[in-house]
């Protein structure tokens, strides 16, 4: 069953429960959700999931789902990567859940203020409603450099943090292992005068990367190795893509996370599973500050891993750098910029993210129930069209040059109201090559030497004579329509076995078709040794295609079904009006099985 979010009700999962729950417990007035991703790479179908139940618990709330980068390790990230995050993002939800989006003006930084009980707190809002997009951006963790070095050194200074000289090699020695102890650093009962001032002069750039780190103070013999006094800051001498070159010591993630939460005003900070570890530090760190405002609570669901793709970033960014593929959006790939060029709708990856629920187990999730739920929503929203791949031609020999039949096509039968367009017959035309055989297999029903089949909305057409160039190429099929036999004539019930689909010659453009397969052949690539090994050769196929005319005008983004191939879309980045392309977003039936893989 496929849940569409965007007209019917989601159904709820735990976490959806835990948020209804605090609503009405008082625990919060409103909901506050984020999507953080890293900027290090493209966004994976995986990441749908994240945006789709953030959003989606945003939406059914009358909340807000942040967009925030978190670009603590400038070291891996780009701006490339942002801006292709946003586009991906934006894409995913428009029309769904744009309204709930969080951004902040542009440029905003944390604001300092008393709260009520003459506390200090930080806070950073969102841009007011109606504020112009180009006023606005996405949350940065990298604008809460000031606020997060403010809290280290409360924290140094309630003795919960401590500058410590052990090398990064050393530092993971003295941690132990889940089965052992850590060791105390011998620099850990440092003054907080000492700390303060190795600090700041970390900050100021005294040291060498690696030279010294800030780590808190738990407890190395925690049975949770991430409470082994893990590190919150590191030395790096490198700029950042949206910081600029003013800062030279970076946050580690779980101190940068749970604070973003809390500026933000975050109520439900919602991750996948590989962070149930990490949840203590979390509520460890906010818990020393002795914050203000109510706190954010981290809550975790099952990462999706569908079949016969990979997902992590850093085994996309070896495809793409490889050369496998031809980009972070080649069409072959499950991250979202590849599934748009592909032509697969936001709502049918909105609908298929949402279907497989949230969990707290990982599995991995058929890629057929994706292709299934693309193919659903394709076949209720595209119109239909003619093309024709591997073309040959066909010359109805009883049809004057020039000469033009009008017949009309369906524009899509499974519309209220199913509208028509006219599809001129003329003398000669264009048939698949697949649809026919000179030495037709038994029950063969398509175009064979002496046989009839029907021309789709046209008529019934025999084959008399195949022509052959002297190296005994075809060159062409010469033919008799039987004109009769065309809707509304006297002989339109006439049956036979096979009907084919054409294009007419004269009323056609060229086209580069390409026919895409799945990329790997085993299921879990990510589970083999080397990825690179268990590729499918035939992932990608080029072929040139005679498309009906109105497809030339077709927009990428526009998903049209050529009728019997399956469902196609104008490449967004190669095809031009003079030189067609176009990408199969998937075929019209699951013949995965069928080819034997
Ligand atoms: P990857 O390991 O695939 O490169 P990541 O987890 O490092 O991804 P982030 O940029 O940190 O990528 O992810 C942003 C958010 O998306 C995080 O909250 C993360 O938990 C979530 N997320 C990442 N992968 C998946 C997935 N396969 N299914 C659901 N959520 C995911
Ligand atoms: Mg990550």
């Amino acid at each position: 069953m496929s849940v569409d979010p965007s007209t019917s009700a989601t159904p709820s999962d735990f976490i959806r429960d835990i948020v209804a729950a605090d609503l009405a417990a008082g625990r919060h007035t409103s909901i506050v959700t984020r999507f953080p991703p890293e900027p290090n790479g493209y966004l994976h179908i995986g990441h749908a999931k994240s945006i789709c139940l953030n959003f989606g618990i945003a939406r059914e709330q009358n909340g807000r789902c942040n967009l925030r980068f978190d670009d603590t390790n400038p070291v891996k990230e780009d701006v490339e990567y942002v801006d292709s995050i946003t586009a991906d993002v934006r894409w995913l939800i428009q029309g769904w859940a744009d309204h709930c989006l969080g951004v902040k003006p542009r440029g905003a930084k944390p604001e300092t203020r008393t709260a009520a009980d003459g506390r200090t707190d930080r806070l950073i809002g969102p841009a007011p409603v109606g504020a112009k997009d180009a006023d606005c951006e996405a949350f940065f963790a990298s604008d809460y450099f000031d606020a997060l070095y403010e809290y280290a050194l409360t924290l140094i200074r309630n003795g919960d943090a401590y500058v410590c000289d052990l090398s990064p090699k050393e530092t993971d020695e003295y941690r132990g292992a889940p089965d052992r102890p850590g060791r105390e650093s011998p620099f850990r009962n440092r003054s907080v005068a000492e700390n303060l001032d190795l600090f700041q002069r970390m900050r100021a750039g005294e040291f060498p990367d690696g030279a010294r780190s800030l780590r808190a103070r738990i407890d190395m013999a925690s049975p949770n190795v991430w409470l082994r006094d893990p590190l919150l800051y590191r030395i790096r001498h490198v700029a950042h893509h949206h910081a600029g070159d003013g800062w030279c010591i970076y946050p580690l993630y779980d101190y940068a996370h749970c604070l973003s939460d809390y500026l933000e005003g975050i109520t439900h900070s919602i991750c996948t599973l590989e962070f149930v570890d990490h949840r203590p530090l979390y509520d460890w760190i906010l818990g020393r500050l002795n914050l203000p405002r109510p706190l954010p609570h981290q809550y975790e669901f099952a990462k999706l891993v569908p079949s016969y793709t990979l997902i992590s970033k850093r085994r996309l960014l070896k495809l793409v750098e490889e050369g496998v593929v031809s980009g972070w959006d080649d069409p072959r790939l499950a991250t979202l910029s590849g599934l748009r060029r592909r032509g697969v709708p936001a709502a049918a990856l909105r609908r298929f993210v949402t279907s497989v629920g949230v969990t707290k187990y990982d599995s991995v999730t058929d890629i057929a129930l994706f292709e299934h739920t693309v193919r659903d929503e394709l076949n209720a929203a595209s119109p239909r069209r003619l093309a024709v791949l591997k073309p040959i031609r066909v010359v109805l020999t009883n049809l004057a040059p020039g000469e033009s039949v009008e017949c009309r096509a369906t524009n899509n039968p499974q519309a209220e109201n199913p509208t028509t367009r006219p599809v001129p017959l003329t003398r000669e035309v264009y048939i698949e090559s697949d649809d026919f055989a000179e030495v037709p297999p038994p029950k063969y029903f398509r175009l064979k030497p002496g046989g009839e089949v029907r021309l789709k909305y046209a008529c019934i057409i025999r084959l008399d004579e195949i022509i052959k160039d002297a190296e005994g190429r075809l060159i062409e099929l010469r033919c008799t329509a039987d004109l009769s036999t065309r809707a509304g004539q006297p002989n339109a019930d006439r049956k036979v076995k096979g009907t084919i689909h054409w294009v007419s010659a004269s009323h056609c453009v060229d086209a580069e078709v390409r026919l895409y397969d799945r990329l790997f052949t085993v299921p879990e690539p990510a589970a083999e040794e080397d990825f690179l090994k268990v590729l499918n050769a035939r992932s990608l196929e080029k072929v040139s295609a005679k498309l009906e005319s109105t497809l030339a005008s077709a927009q990428p983004g526009e998903c049209v079904q050529f009728e019997r191939l399956g469902y196609f879309t104008p490449d967004a980045v190669e095809s031009r009006p003079d030189r067609l392309v176009f990408n199969r977003t998937i075929t019209l039936k699951d013949t995965w099985g069928a080819a034997g893989a």
